[in-house]
């Protein structure tokens, strides 16, 4: 058989593990600790010798290592790390690859958290400048010697805006900078960043890789272009075998293993039956939301719509180029500020509320809620007006959800 597709392929891929007694899933392991026979296999596991071993759930399982195995086969890495929520996966990277007296490059658009957490880092010594990635110049102004890593987002929440991802990736690869890419909101299925360079590729599989709102999780992937033997950070320790490994053995030792934010095997089982319909998912919700930003675009009530998919998109010409379609997240404001608040109230289908990547259409006026704490000069700096609302496009028959837009817009 030649090598079956993207779909196929994560159907297929449990299988290949030897599934118990035949069953056609992944089991649900729930040992928290692993026990051996003989005790010389317990030394070997400790010392890393006995390979695909467990001994204690907080560095793994069976049921994460499965999911991991499809995860970095999705995005054609070289291996991957599953952690309790995308926070706690970004986090890791951060923590376990940067020491006081480095310096971050980060795009101004990242989600809330991961922007808050900066702060965080900037108390413990690691400090950030954050640009506007959507021109690679000022990433590169804003390098300096001590950089150790480039942080974007491949299309940022809630304005959509798109990183110069293919000239960042050169700029991160000539300088032999850590390029670390969060793909939350188009996955694998849209858009794989190892194309344009990326070393790490963070999601936050909360979102369109569970995509069914009943499971948090994050994971990180290696993809194998960066070279670990020229990063100062990796501990003596973990610089042994395979030097492609080294930057995950690393984040698995001191960010799962020291940290503990480990994925449950019940939540790794949901998202890893969430995953198998993920092309399905983005490909229907993405012609749905194209379809909602059209309307919005050509409706006289509504003023500026940012989606990926539409022409007067700023970065249309790159998503065309290198994304599957424009994805499922757009979002817009009316002409008349005021009208925001009732205009949503007179929604049927979309559900006012936080979170991405349901089943279901969410929608949400974003300064008054996500972006409040952030502060008005943050909220400018990310292109948030004060009417601006964001719609997660879900899996409705796309007539219904157009035809509840028409009404609430007026006609
Ligand atoms: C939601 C989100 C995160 C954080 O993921 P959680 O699983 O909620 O912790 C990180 N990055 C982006 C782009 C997100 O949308």
């Amino acid at each position: 058989m030649t090598t079956p597709e993207f779909t196929t392929a994560l159907l297929h891929a449990d299988r290949q593990f030897g599934v118990e007694h035949g069953g056609i899933h992944k089991p649900i392991h729930t040992s928290t600790q692993y026990g051996f026979d003989r005790v010389e296999d317990l030394i070997g596991v400790f010392q890393g010798t006995l390979k695909g071993a467990y001994s204690y759930s907080r560095q793994g399982t069976p049921t994460t290592a499965a999911l991991e195995s499809k995860l970095a086969a999705m995005d054609e890495g070289v291996g991957a790390i599953t952690f309790a929520t995308g926070m706690a996966a970004i986090t890791a990277v951060f923590l376990t690859l940067l020491k006081a007296g480095d310096h971050v490059v980060s795009s101004q658009f990242v989600f809330g958290n991961t922007n808050s957490l900066l702060g965080t880092l900037g108390d413990l010594g690691v400090t950030s400048d954050k640009v506007d990635v959507t021109n690679v110049a000022n990433v590169e102004a804003a390098l300096r010697p001590e950089t150790r890593l480039v942080f974007v987002e491949t299309l940022a929440n809630p304005a959509t805006q798109i990183a110069d991802l293919e000239a960042i990736g050169r700029l991160c690869r000539d300088k032999g900078v850590l390029f670390v890419v969060d793909n939350t909101i188009l996955s694998p299925w849209l858009f794989k960043p190892k194309a344009v360079g990326a070393s790490l590729v963070i999601h936050s599989l909360t979102k369109s890789i569970a995509g069914h709102g009943q499971a948090l999780g994050g994971v990180v992937v290696d993809t194998g272009l960066f070279d670990w033997q020229g990063y100062p950070n990796i501990a003596e320790s973990y610089r042994k075998g395979d030097s492609r490994q080294w930057g995950l053995t690393q984040i698995r030792k001191k960010g799962l293993r020291d940290m503990g934010a480990t994925l449950s095997a019940q939540h790794a089982h949901a998202i890893s039956v969430g995953a198998e319909t993920l092309a399905l998912r983005m490909d229907r919700s993405s012609a749905t939301a194209l379809e909602l930003a059209r309307l919005l675009e050509s409706h006289p009530a509504v003023g500026r719509v940012f989606y990926a998919g539409l022409e007067s998109h700023p970065q249309h010409r790159t998503a065309q180029r290198l994304f599957r379609s424009g994805s499922w997240l757009l979002s817009f404001e009316l002409r008349d500020s005021s009208d925001c608040l009732p205009f949503l109230n007179r929604l049927s289908l979309p559900i006012k509320s936080t979170g991405l990547g349901d089943t279901r259409t969410l929608i949400i006026p974003v300064a008054p809620t996500i972006f409040w704490e952030a502060g008005a000069e943050v909220r400018a700096s990310m292109g948030i007006a004060d009417g601006l609302v964001r719609v997660a496009v879900g899996l409705e028959d796309p007539a219904d959800l157009l035809g509840d837009f028409r009404q609430a817009l007026g006609g």
